[in-house]
């Protein structure tokens, strides 16, 4: 990137406070992908950015690049939207927080995929709308296709037969869907239905508004729960830190 000053749309995805009165932050930008940023002053200089580096935020961003350093220089920042509805309900925030993190943890500086920023703009609104189980899983499986990384979902990933209504299973190691017959003495497979394969692969393929009228079922959403969770576990080495706390939650939730 050339030295100058530069605008553009994002999604704040992290930002942490630095020093006395500066924030560091990651923001995924519609036109240069992930970037990070410092912004000087900002928890003192309440006009220019008050409230608009959280993460979640979706901003107007102008930044300064030397030319050379990997982190920028924010100067100013303007919200296009906050997702207010989100950050009043610590389940809904932590659902948010954690596809920051994915984001993020799926994609580096450098690569620019403009449509990991408008899902992440499309699903931040969507979750903001009301509790929908199956967001998190939709947006997981578009997030793995727009990076690269979307499983083999149609037909076994090793023998290629398609699928004729029989159970199946998924292997993260193989990075698919594999038949019955071709799964004898693997070990760390997922069971999982031929319906919510089907559905998944379509997810990740439809446009937002079909998307928004599909209702799977709770087979789904716990098959696919157990399948994305270990792929994505798989590829990124690690299990992510919103994630455990999205767990947490759950069981605090849970009656005893
Ligand atoms: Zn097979």
């Amino acid at each position: 990137m050339k030295r100058g000053t530069y605008k553009d749309r994002a999604i704040v995805l992290n930002s942490v406070d630095y020093g006395e009165s500066d924030r560091i932050l990651t923001f995924y930008t519609l036109g240069r992908g992930k970037m990070s940023g410092i912004a000087k002053g900002a928890r003192r200089s309440r006009k220019r950015f008050v409230g608009n580096l959280d993460p979640a935020s979706h901003i107007d961003i102008m930044f300064f690049h030397n030319g050379t350093s990997d982190l920028t220089r924010v100067e100013d920042a303007c919200l296009i939207d906050a997702f207010p509805g989100l950050r009043g309900d610590i389940e809904r925030y932590s659902e948010a927080c954690y596809m920051l993190e994915l984001a993020s943890e799926m994609t580096r500086e450098g690569q620019v995929l403009p449509l990991v920023y408008r899902e992440l703009a499309a699903f931040l609104k969507m979750l903001e709308g009301g509790p929908s189980p199956e967001c998190l899983r939709f947006f997981e499986v578009r997030l793995l296709s727009h990076t690269g990384y979307l499983p083999h979902l149609n037909g076994c990933v090793v023998c290629r037969k398609g699928h004729e209504g029989e159970r199946l299973f998924f292997c993260s190691d193989k990075g698919g869907t594999i038949c019955r017959g071709c799964s004898t003495g693997m070990s760390g497979l997922v069971p999982v239905s031929p319906g919510t394969a089907g559905l998944l692969s379509m997810a990740a393929r439809l446009e937002e508004e079909k998307l928004r009228r599909l209702r799977p079922d709770r087979a789904f959403l716990d098959e696919s729960e157990r399948m994305l969770s270990d792929f994505i576990k798989f590829q990124l080495g690690k299990e992510l830190k919103t994630r455990r706390f999205m767990a947490k939650l759950r069981m605090a939730g849970s009656p005893a």
